[in-house]
């Protein structure tokens, strides 16, 4: 009987969980906004997003559409915009302050179940700041593709993500005798960086990574490490299984072959040579120069764990990126926003907006590097990125006025629906 009753109330809480995740998704909802910018180039006044299931069925400012049975969401003193895209994660590589452990040590102790576990912090941090997807750029063990897995079947509550398993890496550690090093994304030439890239989309991989230069944490050297062969292998093998790639290049050479070669968007790059821009122009390549990552590595470095001397240079760096990101904006390159967060950033997701706005974008513009071009980034842009017809129903309230002032999209959110589903709410 005991045993029965324990099934029994296990069963109600799992019922319950479920249903406070989804707040009744077969309800048809109207969530109405003051204003609402809809990733599309219009602004409403008085917009009401009319929901059925996880989408969007239209958007009016006419109140008699709304359907007898829907659940009215009253939100007309905040200002509406779409869930935002943040395209460069590592919602895994998530790490508390855990008193007296650096991060870096957290890391290589936590078991990847652990890892995983954790990461559901990071993942509701990164709602709250308005972000409803992420493209997620380097795991470990597959650790990605679990979290993504978990989120999709509601049993962790997170953004929507597209993942890529390990990212493909050239050797770099020294030989040790009677040492098998761990092979995970590690490829030397061609052959070997088809096989890990054909590994990573067995594994259930959304996207491709590859490091074509040196350059991460507290190291901000730019060296290429693969060739244009090696690099061009990739990005043919990810585009013939219709997959798109994601290039890290610190400098200028690993960005200079990796848009030669054709990738979809280039990470991180500073130094951009003028010949590099004008062909991402050509090409449509996306540029995601991740500024804000470097900031965060400067403001936490000893709860990271890093050692002290990196912080001159990594200023100066930060100084070249957003240089490199007004020269490219300047030239018509295509911009999508990605923090890069990792360990203790996630929350901080958005504030890469505002380097955006300093290289010389408008509010506006700024946004769309987090809603439409991040989606057309994804190949999602008939399902993400704007609030209209036929789109997931993720939308984002924030208190003032984001065109404005970036500011508020960053530090003013209020509400988040994610698929339907209410996952944040500081509205009382
Ligand atoms: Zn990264």
């Amino acid at each position: 009987m005991k045993k029965l009753l324990v099934a029994l109330s296990l069963v109600l809480f799992f019922a319950a969980t479920a249903a406070a995740q989804t707040t009744g998704p077969q309800q048809a909802k109207a969530v109405k906004f003051g204003k609402l910018w809809d990733g599309k180039g219009r602004l409403w006044s008085n917009a009401i997003v009319l929901i059925e299931n996880d989408k969007i069925t239209s958007v009016t400012t006419n109140a008699s559409d709304i359907p007898a049975n829907a659940q009215v969401i009253d939100l007309s003193h905040y200002s509406g915009l779409p869930g935002l895209i943040d395209v460069h994660t590592h919602m895994t590589i998530y790490t508390d302050e855990t008193p007296g452990k650096p991060m870096l040590k957290q890391l290589a102790d936590n078991p990847p179940a652990v890892e995983v576990f954790l990461a559901r912090k990071g993942a509701l941090r990164t709602l709250a700041a308005g972000v409803t997807t992420v493209r997620d750029l380097g795991a470990d063990q597959y650790e990605d593709i679990a979290m993504r897995e978990l989120i999709n079947r509601g049993e962790m509550i997170g953004p929507r993500m597209f993942v890529c398993g390990y990212g493909i890496t050239v050797t770099s550690t020294a030989f040790k005798p009677g040492f098998n090093p761990p092979q995970g994304g590690i490829a030397d030439g061609v052959p070997e960086v088809l096989r890990v890239l054909r590994q990573q989309i067995a594994a259930g991989a959304d996207v491709i990574k590859m490091y074509a230069s040196t350059g991460t944490d507290d190291d901000t050297s730019q060296f290429e490490t693969y060739s244009y062969e090696e690099i061009k292998a990739a990005v043919d093998a990810a585009h013939q299984f219709g997959r798109k790639i994601a290039i890290h290049s610190y400098g200028p050479d690993g960005a200079r072959d990796a848009v030669r070669a054709g990738t979809d968007s280039l990470e991180h790059a500073t130094d951009l040579d003028d010949a590099t821009i004008q062909e991402m122009v050509k090409r449509g390549t996306f540029y995601v120069p991740t500024i804000d990552h470097n900031r965060y590595y400067l403001d936490n470095w000893q709860k990271i764990g890093y050692s002290d001397g990196f912080q001159a240079k990594t200023k100066a760096f930060i100084e070249r990126n957003l240089a490199t990101a007004r020269k490219a904006h300047k030239a018509g390159v295509k911009f999508a926003m990605g923090s890069d967060a990792i360990y203790t950033m996630f929350g901080e997701n958005t504030r890469e907006l505002a380097w955006f706005v300093k290289a010389g974008m408008t509010p506006e513009q700024a946004l769309r590097t987090a809603t439409s071009n991040a989606a057309d980034l994804l190949g999602k842009s008939n399902e993400l990125g704007a609030v209209a017809s036929g789109y997931y129903a993720d939308l984002v309230a924030v208190e003032g006025d984001p065109l404005s002032d970036i500011e508020v999209a960053i530090r003013n959110v209020r509400w988040v629906m994610k698929g339907g589903a209410v996952v944040v709410d500081r509205t009382r």
